[in-house]
């Protein structure tokens, strides 16, 4: 089972690999990027113990030989003193402008181990092996790599391509379910944003998905990596369309700011429940049709997923102090919040026309439990 996704940019385009047993055949697929049999690894410690020594094992069949650096599992980890330890462990091996950086890991190590490699001897070329649902279908592609800084999530970083994604779907099966649930939070992102037919998809073959279905689990990241392939080829640093991948964002950092980015409230769980309010804004609005926001809630709920902000454990500030959470979001341009809406399911848009009251009774409703 292998699909390949093309991401056609001008003299950066690269292919997404994805299908089962990728990391056995990691060397196979990587060989004809080297030019000499030798590549670094950056991983975490969780990633490693379940899946570094298959890794090894595919590269060593091609006699690559691998280092390789496991730093902590987790947010923390995209930092300054990770970035720093990760470039210098680089410097250390030697690792030189021809040479391949192997980010093995979750969005963490995509994003920290991508950044690293966009500094490193002003930048060497990596592959991005994601293994976590969400990597795969979303951080590992469009060559958004970077840190947090204590300001803010994600805001120092650098485009930087990969020179290949392997998407080994079977890796898939180690994850907890809440991580492979908070992953599929951006997989319904993008039936919602972009494509009504696969929303529709998902609707029936979500569940099948979740309990281990290895062609639907495959489907599902194709079609997702598709989507987002076409946007990031029309509009690779987010002057427009890129923007359209944030729907659910908005109130999503929001909530992630409001819990601290703590594990009261994981990434994908965050979009998750602000896809179910940019939907429901959208319809207080008469943008959409009444029905779309219950039937986004009707298929997250049906995923045992977190729908409404009722499901966040614990206390969240009011309407007023998230409002104000929002207003810190990187999409203000200008002093201006700039929203992702929806005409319907599957056609969202980009808005920075939306009243400031509509947002408030929206976040209050939801604050109060009402939808
Ligand atoms: P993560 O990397 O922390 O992974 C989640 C957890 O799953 C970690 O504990 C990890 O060790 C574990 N894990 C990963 N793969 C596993 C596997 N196969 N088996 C068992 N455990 C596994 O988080 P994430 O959800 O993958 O990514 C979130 C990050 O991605 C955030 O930092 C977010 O900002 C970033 N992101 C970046 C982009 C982008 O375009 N660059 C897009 C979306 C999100």
């Amino acid at each position: 089972m292998l699909e390949i996704v093309d991401v056609d940019l001008p003299g950066r385009a690269y292919q997404v690999r994805i299908g089962t047993g990728l990391l056995e055949r990691a060397g196979a697929e990587i060989a004809p990027l080297l030019s000499r049999p030798k590549v670094a690894i950056i991983t975490d410690e969780t990633v490693a113990a379940l899946h570094l020594d298959a890794l090894r094992a595919g590269l060593a069949a091609e006699g690559i030989a691998a280092d390789a650096l496991s730093l902590p599992a987790g947010e923390a980890t995209k930092a300054w003193g990770p970035l720093q330890h990760c470039v210098s462990w680089l410097l250390d091996q030697h690792v030189e402008r021809g040479d391949i950086v192997i980010a093995l890991g979750g969005g963490v190590i995509g994003d920290l181990a991508g950044f690293a490699a966009a500094i490193l001897r002003r930048g060497v070329r990596f592959v991005q092996m994601p293994t976590s649902l969400l990597a795969q279908v979303d951080s590992s592609v469009g060559g958004k790599t970077g840190i947090n800084a204590s300001q803010g999530k994600n805001l120092i970083g650098a485009f930087h391509q990969p020179s290949l994604v392997l998407a080994d779907i079977g890796v898939l099966g180690t994850l907890e379910p809440r991580d492979f649930l908070a992953g599929y939070g951006e997989v319904v992102k993008y039936g919602l944003l972009g494509d009504a037919a696969f929303f529709e998809w998902l609707e029936t073959q979500g569940p099948s998905l979740a309990a281990g279905d290895m062609a639907a689990r495959v489907e599902a990241v194709r079609w997702s990596v598709q989507m987002k392939a076409d946007i990031v080829t029309r509009d690779e640093k987010e002057h427009g369309d890129r923007a359209l991948l944030n729907l659910g964002h908005t109130f999503g950092h929001a909530l992630e700011a409001a819990t601290g980015y703590s594990d009261r409230l994981l990434h994908g769980e965050g979009v998750a429940i602000g896809c179910a309010l940019a939907f429901e804004l959208s319809s207080r609005l008469g943008l959409c049709a009444q029905e779309d926001p219950s039937r986004v809630r009707a298929h997250l709920k049906a995923m045992g997923m977190k729908t409404d902000i009722a499901d966040i454990p614990g206390d969240l500030p009011d309407a007023e102090g998230l409002l104000h959470l929002m207003g810190q979001d990187k999409k203000v341009v200008q002093g201006t919040l700039r929203f992702i809406l929806a005409r319907g399911i599957g056609t969202a848009f980009i808005t920075s026309d939306v009243p400031g009251e509509a947002v408030r009774g929206v976040l209050r409703d939801a604050l109060a439990g009402r939808g």
